[in-house]
C-alpha cells in the first residue's frame, strides 16, 4: 500500500472524507507511518448507510438467486488466495503480529467466504403442518437488511470477514467500519470484492473513529442489525444506541479464558499449550488462556516449566525468520497492559518474570512487552478477574474439581475454557459444568469455521460461524396461504 491516501469505498465510489480529513498508520514495530487514510465522520457514516439501504431496496442483491451470490464469494475466496502474502504483510505491518500468524489469518480467511459461499443456497425452508384444513404453511429466510459492521484491531480482516461473508451470503448489504489503528488489510478486500463483480452499494467501506462513524451505524434508523466485535464497554454503548429502532444485535466481546490443568494431565503438552494459549499475537486474543488454574500437587513444577519456557520466548519484528512474539498494538494498549501490571503487584500477586519493557536497543522503538507471569493469584483480584490482553498469565491454585469449576465460573465473562486431564469421566463432567461459549478438552484456542463462536454472559449476544452464523443474518418469516377461504360471518351479520 502506498503513501498515498486510502479512501473509503461509498455506493460503488472511491471517496476521501467529507471533512478532508486523515489519519496517519503506525507500524507497532518501530513507529513508522506505513499509510495514510480518510479520517471519516457521521457525515460520511450516513452516506455509506444510505447507499447500503438503496441497494438493499433495490433487490440488486437480495433479489439475486443464492447460488449466484454464492458464486461470488467464492470469486473473492479467490482473490484473497490469490493475494494472500499481500495481505499477510499488511496485517502484520499494521498489528505487529508475526507474518506467519497473518498467513495463517488469511488461509482461514479464504475458507470463510468458500463455508459461506457453499451454504447461501442450502436453505430450502420448511413446510409446516398446517392446523387449519385447506391451507400451506412455510417458514423462510430472509436477509436482515443493512448490516453495520464494527471490527476490532487484533484480528482485523479475521474479525472482518466472520461478518461480512454470512451477511452478504444470506443477502444483505453491508457497512463495514474497521478499526480506526488498524483499516488497512479491511481497504485491500474492498478492492478485491470490486474486482470480484459486487455490485455498488452492497459492499461499504467506511473509516474513523468509533465515537462517530460507529456510534452513527448502531444509532441509525436505516440499518437493521449491528454487528460489533470489540471490548464490553464499547458494546454496551453499542446496544443502548441500537434500542433506537429496536435494531438487531450481534455482539462478540471480551473474555477472561481459564486454562485449567489437573494432575492427571500430559503435562509437557498442557505446558506447550499454556504457552500456545497466551502468547500469540503478545496475548491480544479475545479467547487467551491468561487464566491458568493448576492442581496443588504439581503446581511448583508446573509453573518452573513454564517459566523457563517463557524466558525463551523470542520478541522481535514480525517479519523476521524466529520471531514468536511482536509488538502490542499501541502506546495506549501498552500502557493499559503496564497499568494492570501495577495493579496486580499492588493486589499482592508475585511476579515470577517480565513485568516489564524488553531492555534489547532493537525492541526500543517499538510498542513490546515481556512475558509476564504471575503467582499466588486468588480469584478477587482485579488482574484475575479483568481482561488484560496482552502477555500476561495469572496463575491460581485449586485442591478440587468441585472448587475449580466454581471459581472458573465466577466471572462476567464467559467466551472460552480449556481444561486439561486423562479422566474421561472428568471430561465429561467438566464440559457440562463450565459456562463458556466454547469449552476445550485437552486442547485450547482451537477455532474453526464450521462450529459456533461466541459469548456466554457479558461475553456476548449471539453466535458468529457455523451455519448459526449465517442464520445471524436473517429473519424468520412465516407464509400462510389459505387456499379455500370462506366468510366467518362472525360480525355484524
Ligand atoms: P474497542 O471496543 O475499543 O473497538 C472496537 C471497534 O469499535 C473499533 O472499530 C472502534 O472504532 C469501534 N468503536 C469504539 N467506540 C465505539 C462506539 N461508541 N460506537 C460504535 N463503535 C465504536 O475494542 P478494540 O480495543 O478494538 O478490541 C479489543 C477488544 O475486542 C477486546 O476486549 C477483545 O476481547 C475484543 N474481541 C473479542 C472477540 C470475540 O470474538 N469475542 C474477538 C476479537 C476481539
Amino acid at each position: 500500500m502506498s503513501a498515498i491516501t486510502q479512501r473509503m469505498y461509498i455506493g460503488g465510489r472511491w471517496v476521501a472524507a467529507i471533512s478532508g480529513g486523515t489519519r496517519q498508520i503506525i507500524n507497532p514495530f518501530n513507529q513508522q507511518v506505513i499509510a495514510e487514510v480518510a479520517e471519516g465522520g457521521r457525515e460520511d457514516a450516513k452516506a455509506a448507510i444510505a447507499a447500503a439501504r438503496q441497494a438493499f431496496d433495490s433487490g440488486v442483491w437480495s433479489g439475486r438467486p443464492a447460488a449466484a451470490r454464492g458464486a461470488l464469494l467464492y470469486r473473492l475466496a479467490e482473490l484473497i488466495e490469490r493475494d494472500r502474502e499481500t495481505l499477510a504483510e499488511l496485517e502484520s505491518l499494521d498489528t505487529g503480529k508475526t507474518v506467519e500468524e497473518s498467513r495463517w489469518d488469511m488461509d482461514d480467511i479464504a475458507g470463510i467466504f468458500r463455508y459461506y459461499a457453499g451454504l447461501a443456497d442450502k436453505d430450502g425452508g420448511d413446510v409446516i403442518e398446517s392446523p387449519v384444513p385447506d391451507s400451506s404453511s412455510l417458514v423462510v429466510r430472509e436477509p436482515v437488511g443493512v448490516c453495520g459492521q464494527i471490527s476490532p484491531w487484533n484480528y482485523p480482516l479475521l474479525q472482518a470477514a466472520w461478518k461480512m461473508a454470512p451477511a452478504l451470503a444470506a443477502g444483505c448489504t453491508v457497512v463495514m467500519k474497521p478499526s480506526e489503528i488498524t483499516p488497512l488489510t479491511t481497504i485491500k478486500v474492498t478492492e478485491l470484492a470490486i474486482e470480484a463483480g459486487f455490485p455498488d452499494g452492497v459492499v461499504n467501506t467506511v473509516l474513523g473513529p468509533g465515537k462517530s462513524v460507529g456510534a452513527e451505524m448502531a444509532e441509525s434508523p436505516d440499518v437493521d442489525l449491528i454487528s460489533f466485535t470489540g471490548s464490553m464497554q464499547t458494546g454496551k454503548t453499542i446496544m443502548r444506541a441500537a434500542s433506537g429502532n429496536v435494531k438487531k444485535i450481534a455482539l462478540e466481546l471480551g473474555g477472561k479464558n481459564p486454562n485449567i490443568i489437573f494432575a492427571d494431565a500430559d503435562l509437557d503438552t498442557a505446558v506447550d499449550y499454556a504457552l500456545n494459549g497466551v502468547f500469540f499475537h503478545a496475548g491480544q486474543i479475545c479467547s487467551a488462556g491468561c487464566r491458568l488454574m493448576v492442581e496443588a500437587s504439581i503446581h511448583d513444577s508446573f509453573v518452573a516449566r513454564l517459566k523457563a519456557r517463557m524466558e525463551k520466548i523470542r520478541l522481535g519484528d514480525g517479519f523476521a525468520e524466529g520471531t514468536q512474539m511482536g509488538p502490542l498494538v499501541s502506546a495506549e494498549h501498552r500502557a493499559k497492559v503496564e497499568e494492570y501490571v501495577r495493579i496486580a503487584r499492588e493486589e499482592g500477586a508475585r511476579l515470577e518474570l517480565g513485568g516489564k519493557r524488553p531492555e534489547a536497543p532493537e525492541l526500543k522503538d517499538g510498542f513490546f512487552y515481556l512475558p509476564t507471569l504471575f503467582t499466588e493469584c486468588t480469584n478477587d483480584m482485579r488482574i484475575v478477574q479483568e481482561e488484560v490482553f496482552g502477555p500476561v498469565i495469572t496463575v491460581e491454585i485449586f485442591s478440587s474439581e468441585e472448587e475449580v469449576v466454581r471459581r472458573a465460573n465466577s466471572t462476567i465473562y464467559g467466551l472460552a475454557a480449556g481444561f486439561w486431564t486423562r479422566d474421561p469421566d472428568r471430561i465429561h463432567r467438566m464440559s457440562k459444568g463450565l459456562r463458556f461459549g466454547t469449552v476445550w478438552a485437552n486442547d485450547f484456542n482451537v477455532y474453526f469455521t464450521q462450529a459456533p463462536w461466541g459469548g456466554y454472559k457479558q461475553s456476548g449476544l449471539g453466535r458468529e460461524l457455523g451455519r448459526i452464523g449465517l442464520d445471524e443474518y436473517t429473519e424468520v418469516k412465516h407464509i400462510f396461504q389459505n387456499h379455500n377461504p370462506k366468510p366467518v360471518n362472525w360480525f355484524g351479520v
